[in-house]
């Protein structure tokens, strides 16, 4: 089976082939992300896999059918960027990886508020430019806060349990409350309850057309003021304007992304040399209480080698047989 492999960089490149070398499999890798831009590369092939913000929708879908392709094997969780019903109308089969390490999401929601809190990404630059004073540094306990987590997923869950460790009051909201997450003294209550209570917001619920902009100013509004607000779900559940009007008037105290709406223009390149033609991404960056990561909640050695795994098996053995949740379509 041909397969390519699109935004494909050379840490995806080493961990797949340790998987795909010497099987059935023929990979093709082009670190180029699939849009319409660059459907032209997928000739002869009977396969692609997909990353975070490939664009797969149902015009580069048609395309891929016209072309053989008969699998899409996604390499993530979030399959926002895929449209399901033009891959099940066209018979274009579709996997992802669902539960790849939940734990280094949930661990780097949690480096986002350590950072944010202990301000240790200030206190870095001090330190080597010899500068020892506090001032500017104060923090604050985690123990005793209260912890919003909305989506209680496989990442939220796991989230959750961490929150715990550190003594914090944990609320979560999802559509479907966990039993184990109860037991373990996490409480679901309302969505506009948690808005109310919660000194730190995390989201951990995919992006879909009733979470598009869920923070924005009238949820914020509802918010402490000062409150901490952590993104590593999907850019788009936060309205990128209106978070930064509410840095400027103080209802977000910190604010830690590692997704941004507009991501698949500037992240998983090196844009050091170039001016980022993203004014709110720009302003964002200026304030000293917001620290952006560039989508590396899942980068650990253990998710990308389950990553890996996981795609070739689905691409060798669930193409005549029900994969059941690592099936989308
Ligand atoms: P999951 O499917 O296990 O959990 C998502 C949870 O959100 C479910 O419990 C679902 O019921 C809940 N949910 C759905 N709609 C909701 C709503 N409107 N309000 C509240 N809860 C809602 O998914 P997961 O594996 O925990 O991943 C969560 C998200 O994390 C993914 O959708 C993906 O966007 C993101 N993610 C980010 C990274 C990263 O590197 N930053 C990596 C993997 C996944």
């Amino acid at each position: 089976m041909k397969i390519a492999v699109f935004s494909c960089k050379p840490y995806d490149k080493r961990t797949l082939a340790s998987y795909a070398d010497n099987t059935a499999l023929s990979m093709t890798y082009f670190e180029s992300r699939l849009s319409m831009e660059t459907i032209s590369l997928v000739k002869d092939f009977d396969a692609v896999s997909c990353f975070v913000n490939d664009d797969v929708n149902a015009e580069v879908i048609h395309l891929l059918k016209q072309q053989g392709v008969h699998t899409i094997a996604l390499r993530c969780a979030g399959f926002n960027n895929v449209d399901l019903d033009a891959a099940k109308a066209e018979g274009i089969k579709v996997f992802h990886v669902p539960d790849y390490s939940p734990t280094s999401v949930a661990e780097h929601a949690v480096a986002l508020i350590m950072t944010l809190n202990r301000k240790t990404h200030r206190a870095y630059h001090r330190v080597k430019e010899g500068n020892f004073a506090l001032e500017g540094l104060l923090g604050f306990n985690l123990e005793g806060k209260t912890v919003g987590c909305i989506g209680t997923g496989r990442i939220g869950a796991a989230f959750c349990r961490i929150m715990k460790g550190f003594g914090c009051h944990v609320l979560c909201y999802d559509l479907y409350p966990s039993q184990a997450l109860i037991d373990q003294g996490c409480q679901y209550i309302p969505l506009e309850e948690l808005y109310q209570k919660s000194d730190i917001i995390s989201l951990h619920c995919p992006l879909n057309t009733s979470t598009h902009h869920l923070i924005n100013k009238d949820s914020l509004k509802k918010m402490k003021d000062g409150v901490m607000i952590i993104n590593t779900s999907r850019g788009a559940l936060v309205h990128a304007q209106e978070a930064i009007d509410s840095l400027y008037n103080g209802k977000i105290g910190y604010l830690g992304l590692d997704v941004y709406e507009q991501e698949n223009k500037i992240f998983f390149e090196d844009m050091s040399s170039h001016i980022i033609q993203d004014s709110v991404f720009q302003l964002m960056l200026t304030f000293p209480n917001v620290v952006v990561t560039g989508h590396q909640g899942y980068f650990t050695i253990e998710a990308l080698n389950h990553i890996a795994a996981t795609t070739v098996d689905n691409l060798l053995h669930h193409q005549h047989e029900d994969s059941g949740s690592r099936q989308l379509a």
